[in-house]
Order: structure tokens, then sequence, then C-alpha cells
């Protein structure tokens, strides 16, 4: 099979868009900014949702489900939250169609006007805190601990599968505590949560730090985030956990009597990630020949390929192959057998290198001769004959599973170390993210104004304050005026 897929070091943009498509993930839809998740895309992502799911029970939060709709008037409610979303805004006016009285077709009925418009959901923030209105009235009643899973839309204007959609998958995460320390810890211990998922399951290092000002989700007091890098030295960022502080109580005016008889308004925070973290998988492990996946979340974490000529050998092969699929499935490995007659074996290489199958099995009628399979290895292309003597398969192969999660991790790892630069003067700034991208680390004097003008001249946007980070003093690279501290810029998705 010919994969064709463009060269990363020559066109990246290309590459990624070639090999959503052609790894069978995605495909761009009749909506512009839209797009279809296929089944094997989709099935990833089941694997992310599965595991998240898992972390946000086990950190004590349950599941709802809140509308699609928002009432135009309650966006308003928080200045700052309506000021950074109404740009992006898909509003419903109208409830019903009719046919054209002069036959050109079917139209928006002018009679059947909203009352008020509806806001179709960016965030859910203002709906939910309009319900919890009713659910909070004691303290008794906190900590409240949401989640729900659900679409949103957001009007984008560049628009690339995945990592920038017009509707796109997440899950927002909405809790409400009676202080502004325990919202605050609940704020840190989510993006913990996102940054512990994509390291141990995406196997994709994060930074965790807090947005500046500039950066900050609209309506909160503070945005904390992970951010990846990816192979074209670009940042994205991958997450994010925001400290409300009592802004969303008090817009929907959100109160509870408190132990010692007082009222007070909530605290509260909200979190999210997205089908970007797809996006991230795909861009950071990648290569020429397609997609690389952590087995811990692929979907086929082993195929098993037959290599035959006539139905006598395959017969004996397809033994021995069901024999090494149950064994593998009894330690919870999800394996595949490929027994298609209607494509070769080159072709099914070919396919499953693309589709990213972390392993390989190739059974032929020597390996049945001598006892042995020969394994290949997804990440790095290696093979090798093992002896089905030598070892319990499932041993084996499991074995190799994690070697190759913490093998494509530290590369992942490695990679980041190389494009992250600690310049001192603005000429290496420039260089640096002309000549390698990633992350440049660099002091910053605090405002908001060279911020601004950096991205203005370079496109490199401060990703994070780095969470503990060294204070030390410094002067700005830009301005020259007085630092405490570097902060890392990029350029980003
Ligand atoms: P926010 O509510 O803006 O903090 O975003 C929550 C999460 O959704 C973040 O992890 C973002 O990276 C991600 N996200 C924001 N906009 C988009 C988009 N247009 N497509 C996909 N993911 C997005």
């Amino acid at each position: 099979m010919s994969k064709g897929l463009p060269k990363r070091s020559e066109d990246y943009s290309l590459w990624y868009n070639e090999l959503v498509k052609k790894a069978d993930l995605a495909e761009n839809s009749p909506v512009r900014g839209c797009m279809v998740i296929k089944p094997y895309g989709y099935s990833i992502w089941e694997k992310m949702q599965a595991q998240l799911d898992k972390m946000f029970k086990e950190t004590g939060h349950s599941n709802a489900y809140f509308p699609l709709f928002i009432p135009k008037s309650f966006l308003s409610k928080e200045a700052s939250h309506v000021e950074g979303f109404a740009k992006e805004c898909a509003v419903v006016t109208h409830y019903r169609l009719k046919n054209a009285e002069d036959g050109s077709g079917i139209i928006v009925d002018p009679d059947a006007k909203l009352e008020e418009e509806l806001i179709v959901r960016p965030t859910s923030e203002t709906v939910i805190w309009s319900t919890y209105k009713n659910w909070i009235q004691s303290y008794r009643d906190l900590p409240l601990l949401v989640n729900q899973w659900a679409n949103v839309v957001r009007w984008e204007m560049r628009t690339r599968l995945f990592l920038r959609t017009t509707e796109f998958l997440w899950q927002e995460g909405h809790t409400a505590h009676a202080t502004s320390k325990e919202a605050m810890e609940e704020t840190i211990q989510m993006m913990n949560v996102y940054a512990q998922f994509a390291e141990e399951y995406m196997a994709v290092p994060v930074v965790k730090g807090k947005k500046t000002e500039n950066e900050r989700f609209a309506g909160a007091d503070e945005t904390f985030c992970i951010e990846a890098m990816m192979q074209d030295g670009k940042a994205l960022q991958a997450g994010t956990s925001h400290f409300l502080g009592q802004n969303f109580a008090k817009a929907f005016d959100v109160k509870f009597a408190t132990k010692e008889g007082g009222l007070e308004y909530v605290w509260g925070t909200s979190w999210g990630v997205s089908t970007r973290l797809m996006g991230a998988l795909i861009m950071a492990h990648s290569d020429d020949n397609g997609l690389v996946l952590p087995p811990k979340l692929a979907p086929i974490q082993v195929v098993i390929v037959p290599i035959y000529r006539g139905e006598a050998e395959l017969e004996s092969i397809s033994v021995k192959a069901k024999e090494i699929m149950a064994d593998l499935r009894k330690v919870g490995i999800s394996v595949k057998y490929d027994d298609r007659d209607t494509q070769k074996p080159g072709w099914k290489f070919a396919e499953y290198e693309l589709k990213g199958v972390p392993v390989r099995i190739g059974l032929g009628p020597r390996d049945l001769e001598n006892g042995t399979i020969e394994i290949a290895r997804r990440d790095n292309l290696t093979k090798e004959t093992f002896e089905l003597s030598s070892q319990p398969i499932a041993t084996k192969i499991s074995n190799l599973l994690d070697q190759i999660q913490d093998g494509i991790f530290k590369k992942a790892i490695d990679f980041r170390a190389s494009v992250t630069t600690e310049v001192n003067s603005w000429e290496e700034f420039k260089k640096v993210l002309n000549d390698t991208g990633g992350f440049v680390s660099a002091h910053w004097d605090g405002t908001s104004e060279t911020e601004e003008k950096i991205k203005e001249l370079t496109k490199a946007t401060i990703r994070c304050i780095p969470l503990g980070r060294k204070e030390e003093a410094g002067t700005c690279v830009f301005t020259g005026n007085p630092s405490t501290g570097r902060v890392y810029f990029a350029k980003a998705y």
C-alpha cells in the first residue's frame, strides 16, 4: 500500500492534515471548520475519555448534562465573559422554516422569530451557574463537583482538524466551593490531573503554568494550563483550569449560608480539555510513515498478520494465532487478527504502520516449524524473532508495550529539551524563534504592552509563567525593565 504521506520536514502542516485523513481519524465536513470524526479516530477519543472520566471520578466528581442552548441574557451577566466570547458565538434566532411563496425554496419563517435569541454554548459557565443558584443554599451543599461531556461551538476563523475546530467535543468541569482556598486547590488539582493524563497516557510531556492576564479565560481570576511541544517547535495549549473567584456566583447571585450563620458568595472553578488532545497526540509522536500511538491509548495494541500461501497454511497459522490472541486478551491486551484474504501481508504491514498500531506480530509457516514469531515495533520500526518457548507471550508483549510507552515519552522529553532555550537578549530571542522555535525561556517585565508588542513582532506568545519557576532578578528581554523571573514564550497552535 502506498501511503503517499508528505514528509514532516518538508511541509509539517500538510503532513499533519494528510495523516489525519489517511489514518482514518477525521475528515472535513460540508460546514467549514467542523469535522467528521471517523470510527478509528473516535475510538482513540473514547479511550482518552474513559481514562479522564475515571480520574475525574477518583477525585470526587460526578457527571451531569446541561442544555446546548443558552439564553442571550445569561451570557451578558458576567461582563468580561461575554466580552471574551461575543466574537465567536453562533446564535439561534428562529425556530421554523417554510416554503417561499415565490417557489424559490425553503426559507426562514420570519413569523417564527424567537423572543429571546439563544446562543449555542461556547462554554457552559452561565447556564450552569444559573442552575447552581437553585442547588446551593447552605455550606452543606458544598463542594459541588460536577463534570459534563459535551460539544461546544466557537466560531473560529482559522481552523485545523482537531486542533481548532468550530464545533469540538470536550469535557467541562464546574465546581463550587465555600472558600477561596478550596477553589484554588481544586483548580490546581485539575491542572495536575490533566498533566498526569498527558504524561502517563498520551506520553506527551507538559509544562504546568499560569497564564498571563492577556491569555486568561474570560471571566476567570486565574487560568492555569498545561503546555505541550509539537515536533515542529510550536507549542499547544493542551488543557486549562480556571479559578473563577466569585465572579459567576455574583453574576448569578449564588450565595450560601455559612456554618457561622452568615451569607456569602460561592467560589468557583472550571476546567476543560477537548478533542484538541487528539491533535496533540498525533503531532507529538507521529512520523513520516504515519501515526505512532502510545500503547495506553491505542485502540488496537497488537495486530497479528498471517503470512501464508493457500488455505491449508492459513488454517494451521490461524490455530497458533488464535492461541496467542487468547493469551494476550487474558491479560487485557487488545489484539486484532487480520486474516483478510483481500490484502497482501505487505499492504497490511503498511496499513498498521500508518494507523500506529504499537506492535505487529508476523506469523508464517517457518515460524510454526520453529516455534517463533516475528515481533515488530511501530515506534522505532525494529523487528525481532521471538521464541515462544522462552517466555509466556503475554509477559513478553506486556513488557514490550510498557517499553514502547516509556520510549516514546522519553523521546518526546528529549525533543522538548532540544528545543527549549534560555535567552538573554532580544537578538538571541528572535534568532532562536526563527532557527529552532520551541520554548524560549526569557525575562519579561510583566506588562501586557510588552507581551503584545513581542507577539506583534515575532508571533510568539507567553505560553505560561511556569509553576515553581526560579524567582530571580533579571531584565526584560524586550524593554530591559526589571523582571522577577523567566516565562515561556513560543509560537503556538
Ligand atoms: P477554554 O474554555 O478556552 O479554557 O478551553 C478549554 C479547552 O478547550 C482548552 O484545553 C483548549 O485548548 C480547548 N479549545 C479551545 N478552543 C478550541 C477549539 N476551537 N477547538 C478545539 N479545542 C479548543
